[in-house]
């Protein structure tokens, strides 16, 4: 793209990537407009309680990391403590100084990250066009993410949960084959979002909610938890976790989930969202390689994702067990977060 910029670049998609490029851009004195097919901004999400992980990162704090980048988000909560469980065996972790997770809010709500994003974008310039669909050959920037299948997520909201600062996941092939179960506690007091999460996907949507309905009614665990709760409404997601050969082709810059960032174990793609819309905004402004800078910020780490994949599609019930009691014979306290980050090529 020239220097000497004559047109808006056009951003298809005003999701967490599409607003990083779009604030980036325009940081930079670059025109942008963002096209929106929802009323929206996050059209796919409906207030969803989403985590930001804020370890395995080195020690980049990823709130930080993002207004380094001239990107500014605001978490809802601080995860400060997790319960772990397999299907008989469980571990704590405990933080009492940096959280273990960011909890963000999604969706069109006034205080989710879309908005926020929205609004930074807004009082910077950028034209968002929302209610819009162009046709992906007119984009510059493709940001609409997910572009196929490779996980699918199904849960519910509820209310009267008494979960607060804890977040809670579960391993237990029986009912998540090759994923996990996890509630987080909401933006309001008493509100939890819970959630069956597959990769493959190891099952379909319709598999997927027969899972969770069981181990809702099954799990001990989580029994207790929803003692006396209400749920309100269903959630249903997908994801794509295959990165794209060439994430900038056809003189298109693809980011995010469009790209197919995300991890195949967790299914977190909000910092790769954030960093791949700021990396294609970079090479719109200074001409950089985005296919070798995509490589070379994410390669390692997707890899690193890809193996745990494979370890654990590889391991039963039964194995899942004997390493959480590995882990409670080798740590007989609560882990501190340094020391659940050296778990993470194990589980
Ligand atoms: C249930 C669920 C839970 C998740 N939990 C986490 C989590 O805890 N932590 C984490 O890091 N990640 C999580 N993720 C993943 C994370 O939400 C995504 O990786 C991230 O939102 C990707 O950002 P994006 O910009 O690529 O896409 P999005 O943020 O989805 O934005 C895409 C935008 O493009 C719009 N759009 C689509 N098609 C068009 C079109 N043709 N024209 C115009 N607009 C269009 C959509 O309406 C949307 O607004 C979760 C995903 C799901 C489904």
């Amino acid at each position: 793209m020239e220097k000497d910029q004559e047109e808006s670049v056009k951003i298809l998609g005003a999701g967490i990537s599409g607003l990083s490029a779009a604030i980036t851009l325009t940081n930079n004195e670059y025109k942008s407009a963002v096209f929106e097919k929802k009323s929206h901004s996050g059209g796919r999400f409906k207030r969803d309680f989403q985590g930001l992980r804020n370890f395995g990162n080195g020690n980049i704090d990823p709130i930080r990391e993002f207004k380094e980048l001239g990107i500014c988000i605001k978490p809802y909560k601080k995860l400060m403590r997790i319960v772990r469980y397999s299907r008989s065996y469980n571990f704590e972790v405990i933080s009492n100084s940096r959280p273990i997770y960011y909890l963000v809010l999604r969706g069109k709500n006034k205080n989710s990250i879309d908005t926020q994003l929205a609004s930074s974008a807004l009082d910077l310039g950028v034209n968002i066009v929302y209610n819009t669909r162009l046709d992906v050959n007119e984009a510059d920037i493709v940001a609409t993410g997910p572009s196929r299948t490779d996980s699918l997520a199904y849960g519910g909201l509820y209310y009267d949960v008494d979960i607060n600062y804890t977040g809670y996941v579960f391993l237990d092939k029986k009912y998540s084959p090759n994923g996990y179960f996890y509630i987080l506690p909401g933006e309001k007091r008493g509100e939890a979002e819970i959630v069956n999460a597959t990769f493959g996907p190891a099952v379909s949507m319709q598999t997927l909610k027969v899972f969770y309905d069981k181990a809702i009614r099954e799990n001990k665990i989580l029994k207790d938890i929803l003692d006396g709760a209400t749920k309100k409404t269903v959630r249903r997601g997908i994801g794509c976790c295959s990165l794209l050969k060439k994430p900038y082709q056809n003189n298109k810059y693809y980011v995010g989930e469009a790209a197919g960032l995300q991890d195949v174990t967790a299914g977190f793609g909000i910092r790769y969202a954030v960093i791949s819309g700021y990396l294609a905004a970079k090479s719109i402004l200074t001409g950089e390689d985005y296919n070798k800078q995509m490589v070379k910020t994410f390669k390692s780490q997707l890899d690193f994702e890809r193996k745990r994949s494979e370890n654990f599609k590889k391991l039963t019930n039964d194995d899942l067990d004997k390493i959480f009691q590995s882990i409670n014979q080798k740590f007989d306290h609560e882990l501190t977060v340094e020391e659940y980050e050296s778990l993470r090529g194990v589980i």
